[in-house]
């Protein structure tokens, strides 16, 4: 193990922690799994910190046993962070009293390693932009689309801040699909809005969809994919105006930043081709001719991302300040 360097990686979500040992090598990191264990955010931010130093202490068993050595631990969590501290400056109610928690500090501070933190949107793109799609080009501009939509753009390894630790917040863009509906940011027009998987559940029942099924349950994305498969024309519409609307904005960030390529993960990415094609449409309208041909590539990690790009960042300071 000595030509590896080992790395503990935390990926904090609003439903679960998941804690893993990240080998560098000279190629593609290698995410040995230590642990995955419900966040249980309601209990609230104290008890949160107290799972994820009990996670990093596992890992730190896990790899003694293993005769590997740590260099330290890199944390994608949920909410903004002030990544040159490891404080989280914001969360949401989702993770009530999570704002304020010195989390790279504690968990430091209980584990004896050096410690880095940064928002898991951001670990998210670090992670494919570095290691998996992204691999190879100098930037990446990186969308996760899933119950909401996150983005960030990476180049050559850094990951654009901004001046208050948001920067990339690309669902909260002005969309022409969703004008006037309101954001939960609390301003309206916003991209997620019809574009995330919420969105496409309520323009199906817009489009004259069924919000209960058959056997009584409340339909999902997964179901509104199954349908547009077999024909359900509201369920292809549903998922054409999220394709359109992402595509568009997509264009405009183009015109905007120049890309060396696209990245696209989450569960909605993975929706039927009137999605894709709906977004390569909304991609043409918008893109300036130089940059209309930009490779849009699928995320290659899956969940292995934000741990990947969590240890990363660890290793490689992944923001220009
Ligand atoms: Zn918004």
């Amino acid at each position: 193990m000595a030509e590896k360097i080992a790395v503990v990686a935390v990926d904090i979500g609003g439903t679960k922690i998941a804690t893993s040992i990240v080998l560098f090598t000279q190629s593609t990191p290698q995410v040995v799994p230590v642990s995955k264990v419900p966040t249980n955010a309601a209990a609230g931010g104290p008890q949160v910190l107290v799972t994820v130093i009990q996670q990093v202490l596992a890992a730190q068993d896990s790899a003694a046993q293993q005769g590997i050595e740590l260099v330290g631990v890199g944390i994608s969590s949920a909410g903004v962070i002030d990544p040159l501290s490891g404080t989280v400056t914001f969360a949401n109610e989702i993770m009530p009293g999570w704002t304020g928690t010195k989390l790279g500090l504690e968990v430091q501070a209980a584990s004896g390693l050096s410690t880095k933190v940064l928002n898991d949107v951001h670990a998210h793109a670090l992670g494919e932009a570095r290691w998996g799609a992204g691999r190879g080009h100098a930037s990446c501009l990186v969308m996760a689309v899933g119950t909401g939509i996150g983005g960030a753009f990476v180049l050559d390894g850094h990951i654009l801040r901004g001046a208050h630790d948001v920067a990339g917040s690309i669902g909260h863009v002005l969309c022409a699909e969703s004008a006037g509906m309101p954001c939960a940011c609390g301003r309206d027009s916003h991209l997620e809005t019809v574009a995330a998987g919420p969105g496409i559940i309520n323009s199906y029942i817009e489009f004259g969809g069924s919000a209960i099924q058959e056997d009584g349950t409340s339909i999902n994305g997964a179901d509104i994919d199954k349908r547009a498969q077999a024909g359900d024309s509201a369920a292809q519409r549903a998922e054409a105006r999220s394709g359109h609307a992402i595509g568009a904005v997509l264009g405009s960030m183009c015109n905007m930043l120049d890309p060396h390529a696209i990245v696209l993960s989450g569960s909605v990415a993975q929706c039927t081709q009137y999605w894709h094609d709906a977004l390569a449409e909304g991609f043409a309208s918008q893109a300036m001719d130089p940059v209309a041909h930009t490779a849009i590539l699928e995320g290659a990690l899956g969940g292995d991302a934000p741990l990947i790009g969590a240890a990363e960042n660890f290793l490689n300071f992944a923001y220009a300040v």
